[in-house]
C-alpha cells in the first residue's frame, strides 16, 4: 500500500498501480468493540463517513442501538450483538476497543490519585490496589501490560491511548459522571450534587476531539501511550457555576459526601500527543457543553433514556 505523506504527484496504490493522488484510498474494513456506546458510536460516525467499512461489537450492557440506529441499512456498517470476554473470528485491519462499562458505578483512570500534576505519560500512577475504584484503574493497567505483551511477543501491531474525562452527546443519562449528571439534574430542576468540597479537579474534553486523536494515533507510526484529554481544569463547583449559566440560572447545589480514593486533580500533559500526532482538544467546555444539553433535554422530554 502507499505512503500516506511524501508530497509527490502519485502513490503506489494496491498492486503496484500508479493512481493519480486524491483518488480515493481503499476502504478498511474496522472493528469498534463498544461501538454502541458513547465514544464508539461517535467514532462509528466519523469512519464511516470517511468511507471505510465498520464492524460493531457490542454487547449493550451499557451501549444503546439508538447511538447507531441511524447507519441501519447502510451496506458499510455491520453491528454484532456480542460480549468481548468471548473470542469472535473477524478479518479486519485495525480494531478500536473502546468496550468498556466507564460509569464510576461500575469504576476509574489509569494514574489512580496521581501525585504529580499534571500528568505525563512517563508517570506510573499511584493506585491502591485494594481500594474502591482499583479495579477500573488496575483494569486498564493490565490492558497496558497485555497489549505491550502481545506487541513484543506475537508482534502486534498496537496502539495505546489513555483517555481522559469525556463529555458530549448520547452520554448515559444516568451513569454517576459529573458532567452527565450536573446536566441531567439542572435539566430535571433537581439540585446537582457536588461529592466533597468540589475543590477537587477534572479537565474534560469534548468526545469529537477524543475520536480525532484515536485515529489520529491509529494512524500514526508511534505506539504510545498518549495522553488524550483536554487540559483545561476546572473545580467541580467551577463546573456546577457553568452549568448553571448553560443550563438554567436558578438551577442548586446540594453537597452529598465523597467517594473514598477519589482523585484530587486530574489535568493531562499532552505534549507528546501534540508534537507526534499532532493532535490537541479544539473545543472548550463553555462550547461543548451547550451541544450536550440539546441532546440531553431531546432524550429527558422523549423517554428518558
Ligand atoms: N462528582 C460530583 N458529583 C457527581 C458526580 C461526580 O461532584 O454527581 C465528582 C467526583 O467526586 C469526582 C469528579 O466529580 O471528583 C469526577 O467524577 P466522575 O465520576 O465524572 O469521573 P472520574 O474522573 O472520577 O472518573
Amino acid at each position: 500500500s502507499s505512503p500516506s505523506s511524501s508530497g509527490g504527484s502519485v502513490a503506489v496504490g494496491g498492486g503496484g498501480r500508479r493512481v493519480p493522488v486524491g483518488l480515493k484510498k481503499p476502504a478498511k474494513r474496522i472493528v469498534v468493540t463498544g461501538g454502541a456506546g458513547f465514544v464508539g458510536s461517535h467514532l462509528v460516525d466519523k469512519l464511516l463517513a470517511r468511507g471505510d467499512n465498520v464492524i460493531v461489537i457490542d454487547n449493550f450492557f451499557t451501549g444503546r442501538k439508538e447511538n447507531v440506529v441511524h447507519h441501519f441499512g447502510n451496506p458499510s456498517f455491520e453491528l454484532i450483538r456480542h460480549d468481548v470476554v468471548e473470542p469472535i473470528l473477524l478479518e479486519v485491519d485495525e480494531i478500536y476497543h473502546l468496550a468498556c462499562p466507564a460509569s464510576p458505578v461500575h469504576y476509574n483512570e489509569v494514574y489512580g490519585d496521581p501525585l504529580e500534576h499534571p500528568q505525563k505519560e512517563t508517570y506510573w500512577g499511584h493506585v491502591n490496589p485494594i481500594g474502591v475504584r482499583s479495579c477500573y484503574d488496575e483494569g486498564k493497567r493490565t490492558a497496558e501490560t497485555l497489549t505491550m505483551d502481545y506487541h513484543r511477543g506475537a508482534e502486534v501491531e498496537v496502539r495505546i491511548a489513555r483517555i481522559f474525562n469525556t463529555y458530549g452527546p448520547r452520554m448515559c443519562l444516568d451513569d454517576g459522571r459529573v458532567v452527565s449528571n450536573f446536566v441531567a439534574q439542572a435539566l430535571r430542576k433537581e439540585p446537582m450534587t457536588v461529592y466533597g468540597d468540589g475543590k477537587q479537579t477534572r479537565s474534560f474534553q469534548f468526545v469529537s476531539d477524543l475520536v480525532d486523536g484515536l485515529i489520529a494515533l491509529m494512524q500514526s507510526e508511534h505506539i504510545g501511550p498518549f495522553n488524550l484529554g483536554n487540559p483545561g481544569e476546572f473545580t467541580m463547583l467551577e463546573l456546577a457555576e457553568i452549568v448553571k449559566e448553560v443550563v438554567d440560572p436558578s438551577a442548586t447545589i446540594e453537597f452529598k459526601p465523597n467517594t473514598a480514593d477519589d482523585p484530587h486533580m486530574r489535568k493531562p500533559d499532552i505534549s507528546k500527543a501534540k508534537e507526534l500526532l499532532n493532535w490537541e482538544p479544539k473545543i472548550k467546555l463553555r462550547q461543548g457543553l451547550p451541544l450536550m444539553v440539546t441532546d440531553f433535554q431531546k432524550r429527558i422530554l422523549s423517554d428518558g433514556k
